[in-house]
């Protein structure tokens, strides 16, 4: 039995049973106080006490099509109706248009899509992928990265997430990140430590595997001429780029995808929440035709029940294409640039910003106790923290002013539906301004 301490006077009948019935998340359970959403319209959505926030994180970095489309609602509705589920085995028409309209957008010759139902099931398929087109297991991802939550994708996890779960499924190794705020280490020194790293372990790696533009750890955009050189780097030791897009994916960048940002095709790709703009669980992992060719004559020995969902998939199809034709990534690319510029004032403004980064609508505000020293908000010591009650303070404070915004590692994450206008981009910037106030 939990306690029902953590929640309000007043809570709902909904909060109280799921405080009850329900495990909350990454957190220790008596600490968990679900907030009851009734709705959401676009940017915005409701809570069940009638107040209204601008969703700045898209709930979790997802939500890249905004709230209630109903282009997305009547796609899954109609398939619900004709057929809502047929084993793997067979096709649907939005099973294989997705699979089509995947591999137009996509850059390069990325063609072949295996579809599951989570980012953490799309990076479990590549981790596979990459050991049985290689022959060979290990592999190379870094510290500031999350990859998923089954014994596979924390194993490759960086973030303290991991450490619950380690030592973890063998021959995943952690290379040194790019770019970290306070960091000595120069992002392009650290390629050559993947490089060492990778003649040192012989012929051993299957794939190095990175999100291009760092999620969930704070916001991270390498520079331009990191990604082209990593993949050269893993192409001469025969190891496979693995690119895991399942935040950085569908425009949240500016660009379709966050290695469009750098022009590189990786090997193999994982995606999934905007992939259906969150209004199914879906998600995909695309190959390059040379690793799917290989599959002609090698077994594919991978599957799930719900792999290539109709319902999901006519979902992914709708948001995918509502993407192309509400033309919402240069939307987001040209919002995204104002949205930076407005962080910078704040950043200029408050002591506690001690930088704004990123690029598009997927942007950080690391908060900082010492600007010049670089110094970090104190962790929470007494658990695995990603991040610290100061940044959690900053949260609640903007919640206060009517802006749902979550954070990392002392950091703010910014990750708006991509039909995020100016205007409200000012609004909660305003909110922000109020917020950080708390921090100063
Ligand atoms: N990969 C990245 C880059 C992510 O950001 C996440 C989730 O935040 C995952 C994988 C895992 O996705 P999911 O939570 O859908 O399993």
């Amino acid at each position: 039995q939990s306690s029902d301490d953590a929640l309000p006077e007043g809570a709902t009948e909904t909060e109280r049973l799921d405080k009850q019935y329900v495990f909350g998340t990454w957190s220790y359970q008596s600490e968990v106080s679900p907030t009851e959403v009734t709705g959401g319209s676009g940017v915005r959505f409701t809570t069940a006490d009638g107040s209204e926030y601008i969703d700045f994180s898209g709930q979790l970095m997802c939500s890249n099509l905004g709230h209630s489309a109903d282009t997305v609602a009547d796609a899954m509705a109609e398939q619900a109706r004709e057929g809502a589920y047929f084993a793997p085995g067979f096709t649907t028409e939005p099973r294989a248009k997705l699979g089509e309209k995947l591999a137009e957008v996509t850059p390069g010759n990325l063609s072949r899509t295996f579809f599951s139902t989570s980012g953490t099931e799309a990076v479990e398929a590549a981790i596979k992928i990459a050991r049985m087109y290689t022959g060979k297991q290990k592999i190379i991802s870094r510290y500031r990265s999350y990859h998923g939550a089954t014994a596979g994708s924390i194993s490759v996890t960086g973030d303290p997430r991991r450490l619950m779960s380690e030592p973890g499924v063998p021959g995943s190794i952690k290379a040194p990140d790019p770019y970290a705020y306070g960091s000595t280490l120069e992002p392009m020194e650290s390629l050559e430590y993947i490089d060492e790293m990778l003649m040192l372990e012989g012929d051993t790696v299957a794939a190095v595997l990175v999100e291009p533009v760092v999620g969930s750890n704070g916001i991270l955009a390498p520079p331009k001429e990191y990604l082209p050189r990593l993949k050269e780097i893993a192409h001469d030791h025969g190891a496979l780029l693995i690119c895991d897009e399942v935040m950085s994916g569908f425009g949240r960048t500016g660009e379709w995808f966050g290695c469009d940002v750098f022009d590189v095709t990786p090997d193999i790709m994982s995606m999934a929440k905007g992939l259906s703009g969150a209004y199914a669980p879906l998600g995909a992992t695309i190959v390059t035709d040379e690793i799917a060719t290989h599959f002609e004559d090698e077994m594919f020995c991978h599957g799930h029940t719900y792999a290539g969902h109709p319902v999901a998939c006519a979902a992914g199809l709708a948001a995918v294409t509502s993407y192309q034709d509400q033309d919402l990534i240069s939307h987001a690319n040209r919002v995204g640039e104002y949205l930076g510029e407005r962080l910078e004032e704040l950043a200029a403004k408050h002591p506690s910003v001690g930088e704004t980064r990123g690029v598009g609508l997927f942007r950080g505000v690391e908060l900082t106790k010492d600007p010049d020293e670089r110094v970090p908000f104190g962790h929470r010591s007494d658990k695995i923290s990603m991040g610290s009650t100061v940044v959690d303070e900053v949260s609640a404070a903007a919640w206060e002013e009517g802006v749902y915004v979550g954070n990392m590692i002392n950091t703010l994450i910014i990750a708006p539906p991509l039909p995020i206008t100016e205007d409200d981009v000012d609004e909660a910037v305003a909110a922000l301004d109020v917020a950080l106030e708390v921090s100063d």
